[in-house]
C-alpha cells in the first residue's frame, strides 16, 4: 500500500526540511506545491507568491495530479503545503478516491512565532539544487554559497511583511483543517519542530512509525 501524508504547519516550522528526510526514510516522494510554483509559475502567479497570497486551488491540484504520476511516487508521498484550506481538502479527498489512494496520517508541525520568524529570515536557498540552509542554525561549508557551487538566495517571499502574511494565512485558512482532519479516523501527529532539526526528526520519525504499526493491526 502506498504511504500518504500530510505534513502540515506554519511557514518555518520545517515543513521542507523534515518532508525531505521523512521521503527519504520511507522512499517515498516529496512534494511540495510551493516548489512546484517556484519552478512552473506564471508571473500573476509569482506576484501573489511575493504577497504571500494564496494561488488558485484548481491549478495546485492539476499540478499534484500530474505529479502523483510519475515513478518516484510509486511507494508514496508526502504532501508539503497542500491542503492550505478547505476547498483544498475537498480536491485532495477527489483527487485521492479517483486514484483509489488514501491518506496514512497528518504530521502537525508547531513551533513559536519567535522561531517561525528567525528561521524565515535566516534562511537561504539554491537556485540550482533547491538545498536549504539557514545563515545561523544550518550555514553553507563556504559563506554565501551552496555545496553544489551556486550562489545562495533569499526567498522573495521571506521578508517581514510577505512573512506576517503568511502566517495570518496559515492562522485564518489553513489552522481549520486540522479540525476537519480531527474529526476523521486519521491519526494527528503534533510534533513540536522548535528543536535542533536531527531531534526533531527522530521524534517524527519514531511516532510515524509507531502509526504505521498501529495501523496495519486495527
Ligand atoms: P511554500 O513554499 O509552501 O511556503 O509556498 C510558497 C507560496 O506558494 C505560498 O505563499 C503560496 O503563494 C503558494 N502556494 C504553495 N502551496 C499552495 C497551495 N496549496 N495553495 C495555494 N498557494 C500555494
Amino acid at each position: 500500500m502506498k504511504k500518504i501524508f500530510i505534513i502540515f504547519g506554519p511557514p518555518g516550522s520545517g515543513k521542507g526540511t523534515h518532508s525531505a528526510r521523512l521521503a527519504c526514510s520511507y522512499n517515498i516522494a516529496h512534494l511540495s506545491t510551493g516548489e512546484m510554483l517556484r519552478q512552473k509559475a506564471s508571473d500573476e502567479e509569482r506576484a501573489l507568491m511575493k504577497k504571500g497570497i494564496l494561488v488558485s486551488d484548481n491549478r495546485l491540484v492539476e499540478l499534484l495530479r500530474v505529479r502523483i504520476q510519475n515513478s518516484d511516487c510509486d511507494n508514496g508521498f508526502i504532501l508539503d503545503g497542500f491542503p492550505r484550506n478547505l476547498l483544498q481538502v475537498e480536491l485532495l479527498d477527489n483527487l485521492l478516491k479517483e486514484q483509489s489512494l488514501s491518506l496514512e496520517a497528518v504530521i502537525a508541525l508547531e513551533a513559536p512565532e519567535d522561531v517561525l520568524l528567525s528561521r524565515l529570515s535566516g534562511r537561504r536557498f539554491c537556485p540550482n539544487c533547491s538545498n536549504n540552509y539557514h545563515l545561523t542554525y544550518d550555514p553553507p561549508e563556504q559563506d554565501g554559497f551552496c555545496s553544489c557551487g551556486f550562489e545562495l538566495r533569499q526567498r522573495a517571499d521571506d521578508n517581514s511583511e510577505t512573512i506576517r502574511a503568511r502566517l495570518r494565512v496559515f492562522k485564518e485558512e489553513t489552522i481549520p483543517l486540522l479540525d476537519v482532519y480531527s474529526l476523521r479516523s486519521l491519526p494527528i501527529i503534533h510534533v513540536v519542530s522548535a528543536g535542533e532539526i536531527n531531534d526533531v526528526q527522530k521524534i517524527i520519525y519514531e511516532r510515524v512509525q509507531s502509526t504505521l504499526l498501529l495501523s496495519r493491526f486495527v
